[in-house]
């Protein structure tokens, strides 16, 4: 989500839009201020030029739609949602109802009196024709950040969408924050443990989170991987895009022969997303092919961000058995994900997490199957974070 205030343009609106698409693709939406207030939504991704979806108006709220993106609009007020309510389907709307029933006067006492109510994780933007709000939780599960855009300032879930849009002076929000043009308002007692899937998979390599870039730490991911599992083959081979960075540098790392062999095609869309995994293999297979065909009894090392359902990992090493790889060894630059995620990140129930079954490496096909560290992966990103889908829980709920 981003929000622009005192400096909306349509090129503007739009490019932000395009730089927070990584993170959503099912529908666009945005809000419009001037004296008053317009919005739209639209199905898919962004497709459409800035001057057709976008009133000139000097204030703009906009949502990539999708899982735990949710955003809500009337003629008076607009809400960006990030993260996920436990007790709301459309945190957005509750939102807003729950301000509609608040009994204090102003805007920001409002919020003040309802953000106790919401349980779970939280970011968001609040648009009305002449205010822009920004709020975290007390946790800081789902990045915020701001800086400066000519006369006013822009907010956004990335520090990419800044950096794109020319924002200077950017500052994270921290978390229990509620952040307007004349300050910072601190809502409760903040405990940071801001989400980890960000840093593995989540923000656009461009990003920083945890006061580092993400290439930089992706990087480090790769490092760490190579000491931990310094094996031999003839390619390390990364899964694009998201295996990418790390087999970059675990190949470096040993002195290795890195391959880009696999590749992805863009237009395809998520597989990750589609509803049954039967549809989701088939995407799978839809959108990777090999770059190479002949790799008779060629041993490869092959890496990706992290294994979900192993949906991904299964296609692929499927495909350079049939075509004729010797060993095939997977290695994730992530911990297992153990446990479903309460807090905005889109990972299942226990039941098809992979790693919570076990057995990875028979279901996938390799002849191996590592992981990265905790402890490592706490090394790499030195910085509280929620650990919670990387910790076995007993049941799914663990609120
Ligand atoms: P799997 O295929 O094992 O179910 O999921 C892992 C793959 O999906 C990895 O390539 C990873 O980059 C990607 N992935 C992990 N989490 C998410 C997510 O929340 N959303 C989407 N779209 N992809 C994800
Ligand atoms: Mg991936």
């Amino acid at each position: 989500m981003f929000g622009l205030f005192a400096c909306a343009t349509p090129a503007l609106a739009h490019q932000a839009l395009l730089s927070l698409q990584h993170r959503a693709q099912e529908g666009i939406a945005l809000a419009t201020a001037h004296t008053k207030l317009e919005f739209k939504r639209s199905c898919g991704l962004l497709s459409c030029a800035p001057k057709d979806f976008f009133t000139p108006a000097p204030h703009a709220l906009g949502q990539v739609l999708g899982a735990h993106h949710d955003f809500y609009a009337n003629n008076h007020l607009a809400i960006a949602f990030c993260g996920n309510l436990h007790h709301s389907t459309t945190p957005a709307k509750f939102i807003a109802k729950a301000l509609d029933r608040a009994q204090a006067t102003s805007l920001e006492a409002k919020l003040k009196e309802i953000t106790p109510t919401l349980k779970g994780a939280y970011a968001f933007l609040l648009l009305t024709p002449n205010r822009l709000i920004a709020v975290r939780d007390p946790f800081g599960y789902r990045p915020l950040f701001v800086g400066a855009l000519r006369s006013g300032f822009a907010l956004a879930s990335e520090t990419y969408t800044l950096q794109a849009l020319g924002v200077t002076d950017i500052q994270e929000i921290p978390p229990a924050t509620l952040y307007t043009k004349t300050g910072a308002m601190l809502l409760a007692r903040p405990t940071p443990r801001p989400c980890v899937f960000e840093a593995i998979y989540f923000s656009h390599p461009s990003s920083v989170v945890f006061g580092q870039s993400v290439y930089a730490m992706r990087t480090k991911l790769g490092q760490a991987l190579a000491q931990e599992h310094p094996l031999q083959a003839d390619f390390v081979v990364p899964i694009p895009n998201s295996g990418t960075l790390a087999a970059l540098a675990y190949a470096k790392e040993l002195g290795l022969d890195f391959a880009p062999l696999v590749s992805l095609n863009p237009y395809v869309g998520r597989s990750f997303i589609e509803s049954t995994q039967e549809s989701r293999q088939a995407k799978a297979r839809q959108k990777f092919s090999l770059v190479q065909e002949d790799l008779k009894g060629k041993d490869i090392i092959l890496i990706d961000d992290s294994l979900v359902r192993g949906t991904t990992s299964k296609v692929v090493v499927q495909m350079l058995k049939e075509a004729g790889a010797g060993r095939v060894y997977l290695l994730l630059s992530a911990a297992p994900i153990l446990s479903p995620c309460l807090w905005g990140i889109d990972i299942p129930a226990k039941n098809e997490l992979l790693s919570a079954q076990g057995g990875e490496a028979a279901y996938i096909g390799a002849d191996s199957v590592g992981f990265l560290s905790l402890n490592a992966l706490k090394a790499a990103i030195n910085a509280p974070f929620c650990q919670d889908c990387l910790i076995p829980k007993n049941k799914d709920s663990h609120v």
